[in-house]
């Protein structure tokens, strides 16, 4: 009989961690309380495919973002699009890496792009400037792809409040599982490590002609990443997109809540005039339309990691990402750990000699 897995959470993670087990003859339920997947931070990102060039400062952030990235358009071909010019730029003084050092750092990771040896005609005060082939991911073809590709075995608005997890499974909302996967990024247990969320804002603007997506490396920098939409784009600054650092989700929550117009504004005026430092005609070339609120989990104390990891504690996994490329390393994980767990049946020990050893006639 097939393992039954519950999944709590339909983000990207819990979304293709589902869609592989089923693949492989797991009976899966996905568990989601909003009504439609990816509602929440899976939905409402910059929407990078990420190859590794956001994480000069971390080797194994760089390496699973990297194969992360060639699996993710092999498995899902639809679910991402190019974008046609895609520059990373340091700029001179705020960066915290030269860029010949960030350069080197790429080349020894094997992440191919093509330097831009007199810069960029749109940047100033940049001491070097490279083109990287990133893809941007199309959310509404995601969410339509996999509300078909799960069916029935996703529920949608239906939020786990019963979880009790024993020593042959776990009940959920009162159905019987052999295993269970926490999704949630942290916001249905408690991670098993030490965490906070974080509350962010992104900012929104129409394009008023084709444009380059620009990221500013390495640190507390801004970017500008076109969305699914070509003419749409987000802002982001490393600086001024979080909104504060809270112990628990709900505290997140009610941060987001109280965002109010002058804090849009505020945040607004500091995150143009901080692109605006290296890319000065950002605010002719773009018109603001919005802001996307989400909440983000982080490891404590682990400041440049962005892999992801996998807890399992008796029958249930928990999932702690920190982008999207590295679903496969999280599904993988899984698998290897219940693997694992059905290989330690104890093995007789042969009495006397084995019969395939030859012995010499005396
Ligand atoms: C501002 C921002 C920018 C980012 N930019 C990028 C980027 O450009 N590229 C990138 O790769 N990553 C980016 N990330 C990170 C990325 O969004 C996350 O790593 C990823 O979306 C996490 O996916 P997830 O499935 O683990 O969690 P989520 O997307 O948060 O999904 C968890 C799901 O669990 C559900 N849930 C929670 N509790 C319950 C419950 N009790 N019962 C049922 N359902 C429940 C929620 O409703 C939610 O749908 C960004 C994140 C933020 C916030």
């Amino acid at each position: 009989m097939p393992f039954r897995v519950a999944v709590i959470g339909a983000g990207w993670y819990g979304c293709h961690i589902a869609s592989s087990l089923a693949s492989l003859g797991f009976a899966v339920t996905v568990f989601e309380r909003h009504h439609r997947p990816l509602h929440e931070a899976s939905g409402n990102n910059q929407f990078r495919l990420h190859l590794g060039f956001h994480y000069a400062r971390h080797h194994g952030t760089r390496q699973q973002s990297r194969d992360g990235f060639l699996r993710f358009v092999e498995r899902y071909p639809n679910l991402s699009a190019e974008v046609p010019e895609n520059v990373y730029a340091v700029p001179r003084g705020t960066s915290l890496m030269d860029f010949a050092t960030y350069r080197l750092v790429m080349v020894s990771s094997g992440i191919d792009f093509v330097e831009l040896p007199g810069g960029h005609p749109l940047l100033r005060d940049i001491e070097g400037a490279l083109l990287a082939k990133e893809r941007v991911l199309r959310i509404g073809q995601a969410r339509e792809f996999f509300a078909r590709r799960l069916g029935a075995a996703l529920r949608l608005g239906c939020a786990v409040t019963q979880f009790l997890p024993d020593a042959a499974g776990v009940t959920v909302n009162g159905e019987r599982f052999d295993y269970a996967v926490d999704a949630t990024w942290g916001h249905h247990r408690p991670l098993p490590i030490a965490a906070y969320y974080e509350p962010t804002l992104l900012l929104y603007y129409e394009a008023r002609g084709p444009h380059p997506a620009i990221t500013f490396v390495d640190g507390p920098l801004p970017s500008v990443y076109p969305t699914e939409d070509p003419a749409i784009f987000t802002l982001s600054s490393v600086t001024h997109t979080p909104l504060g650092r809270f112990a628990r989700g709900d505290a997140a929550r009610a941060a987001l809540e109280a965002v109010d117009t002058a804090l849009v504004a505020e945040r607004r005026a500091a995150m143009e005039g901080q692109i605006a430092a290296n890319l000065p005609g950002f605010r002719d070339a773009f018109r603001f339309v919005g802001v996307q609120l989400a909440i983000k989990t982080k490891p404590e104390g682990r400041a440049d990691d962005r892999s992801c990891y996998v807890f399992q504690e008796g029958r249930v996994f928990s999932v702690m990402s920190g982008k999207i490329d590295t679903i496969f390393f999280a599904t993988e994980r899984i698998l290897a750990l219940i693997e694992a767990q059905h290989s330690l049946a104890p093995i007789a020990p042969t009495p006397g000699l084995r019969e395939d050893i030859l012995t010499p006639r005396p």
